[in-house]
């Protein structure tokens, strides 16, 4: 079989030159049992040989004297020392080496004398020097994944890893192996045209989700029945009914960037996304691109909120039985005033497999926005969550609230400001104690309002502070004024003297 068609001049070949973009070809090197020269007895060298190792290398140092971790190496067998200065002859037998002294004559020699017998060589640090570089790593054996810049810009490189590093789930090299070990299994069963659309499958559904959080046997259920299904529609290759999943993400406080890494890989995999009001448009972002977004904000609904939460139910249930993968994305943490638990219930009631993510709640956001250190020594032993929606039913101690040496944070209290002021006064808290009101904390419109609990009510009316808000009462509430405003995404600080100015 021809590889191309002919060109239709019908002369010549029909391939292009291809585009000549790359100076160095990115290979993988096997290096078990070879033998390395590293040239320099430095932390340079060190860096390296680390690296040379998890290769499982046979490392020789050529240095007259070596670092302390390289001398402890040695000690410990896992490198071979030459206490020599560098000869073209250390090369004889190697079948790579580094140089990483710092004097340029020398990595200039060992340079020229590995040409000279045609062994790849790197010059840390040199490119001029060198044949090959180390690219930057991320090690998820065995998978791996290997950045390069050609030398040109390694600090572009290093923070191209970091990014890729982010989302790249800490078990992908668990995943590796488990499909690894099936892949003769697979070749048995199934036909080759559908192997390709079946590991797709894989990789992409609920057996990955299960191996990559550590849920192996879960997962060899879920391939065993994939491989089934998939075997026994052989007119339909893509199998029978798949059930999908539910992931309970806790989205943060609202800035993106405080959503956590788990969070970030699975809404780069979901289907599907149901958000609520308290989830930003920054945090949607970054989600995969082409996923489904529906609004589920609950408040506007005929019914009320009740009803909009039986929908969210339905919903989330409908779409991971119709084999999606849901991220069911709320504001904060799913389980702090988030009613993740009666979802959790459900999804489990329904047979629907779930994982939960948890995220940073707004009190722990809105403390760290507004410099306010929750349970400062000597000022607060705990830290109480309370909703100010439950004002008026009996469930809250307030005089356990009221209690001096704590703090207390009020999640949707604006709208009840006065009352909760009032109820803590009643219940034997001074009038003088500090309070602070913290809205959209950790978002580039944040507004701090400082005062005490007579004052922060009227404070907080005339300074309009919306919902969502937090209400933080207690002595630590008076911390945190001196922050730097800068530090935070452009928050306007009101003191209680500037509002009172107002
Ligand atoms: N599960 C969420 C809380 C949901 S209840 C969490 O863990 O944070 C909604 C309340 O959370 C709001 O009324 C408000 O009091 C608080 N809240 C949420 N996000 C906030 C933010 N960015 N700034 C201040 N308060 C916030």
């Amino acid at each position: 079989m021809r590889p191309t068609s002919p060109s239709a001049s019908g002369h010549g070949s029909s391939l292009n030159a291809p585009p000549r973009s790359l100076d160095h070809l990115p290979i993988f090197l096997r290096l078990r049992d070879s033998a390395v020269a590293v040239v320099g007895g430095g932390h340079v060298a060190e860096r390296k040989i680390e690296w040379l190792l998890r290769a499982g290398a046979r490392v020789t140092v050529i240095a007259p004297s070596l670092c302390s971790e390289l001398t402890a190496r040695a000690a410990q067998g896992q490198i071979s020392h030459r206490a020599e200065r560098f000869t073209a002859a250390h090369l004889d037998g190697m079948q790579l080496v580094i140089a990483a002294t710092d004097c340029r004559e020398i990595n200039a020699a060992v340079s020229t004398a590995a040409r000279a017998r045609a062994l790849p060589i790197n010059v840390v640090d040199d490119a001029e020097l060198s044949s090959f570089y180390f690219p930057a790593i991320i090690d998820r054996a065995p998978l791996v994944v290997a950045v390069g810049s050609q030398g040109k810009a390694p600090v572009l490189a290093r923070w191209v890893r970091a990014q890729i590093e982010a989302l790249l789930p800490a078990r992908l090299g668990h995943l590796a192996r488990f499909i690894g070990a099936r892949r003769g299994r697979v070749r048995q069963t199934l036909p080759a045209p559908a192997r390709a659309a079946f590991w797709d499958r894989i990789v992409r559904g609920t057996t990955a989700t299960r191996v990559l959080h550590g849920d192996v046997r879960g997962a060899e259920q879920e391939f065993a029945h994939e491989l089934r299904t998939t075997s026994l529609s052989a007119s339909d290759p893509r199998g029978g009914a798949r059930l999908g999943e539910v992931y309970l993400i806790g989205a943060g406080p609202g800035d993106p960037d405080l959503l956590t890494l788990r969070a970030l890989q699975l809404l780069q995999q979901a289907d599907v996304i149901l958000y609520d009001r308290l989830v930003t448009e920054a945090v949607l972002e970054r989600s995969r691109r082409d996923a489904r977004r529906i609004f589920v904000g609950k408040g506007r609904e005929l019914g009320g909120p009740g009803a909009a939460q039986q929908r969210i139910h339905a919903l989330m249930v409908d779409l991971a039985r119709s084999g999606l993968r849901v991220a069911r994305l709320k504001g904060g943490d799913p389980f702090v005033f988030g009613r993740g638990g009666e979802e959790v219930q459900f999804l489990a009631e329904h047979g629907i497999p779930y994982l939960i993510v948890p995220g940073i709640t707004a009190a722990l956001g809105a403390a760290a926005a507004g410099a306010i250190p929750l349970t400062q020594r000597n000022m607060a032993q705990s830290l109480t969550l309370v909703t100010g929606h439950a004002l008026d039913d009996d469930t809250i101690d307030w005089h356990a609230l009221a209690h001096a040496h704590q703090t207390v944070v009020f999640y949707m209290g604006v709208a009840h400001l006065e009352g909760i002021c009032a109820r803590l006064h009643a219940a034997g808290a001074s009038p003088s104690l500090p309070a602070a009101l913290i809205e959209r904390a950790t978002l580039p419109q944040q507004r701090i309002v400082r005062g005490t609990l007579s004052s922060i009510a009227t404070l907080g009316r005339e300074a309009r502070i919306c919902a969502p808000a937090l209400l933080v009462v207690g002595a630590v509430a008076a911390l945190g004024a001196g922050a730097p405003a800068t530090l935070a995404s452009a928050p306007v600080l009101f003191s209680a003297e500037d509002a009172n100015e107002q």
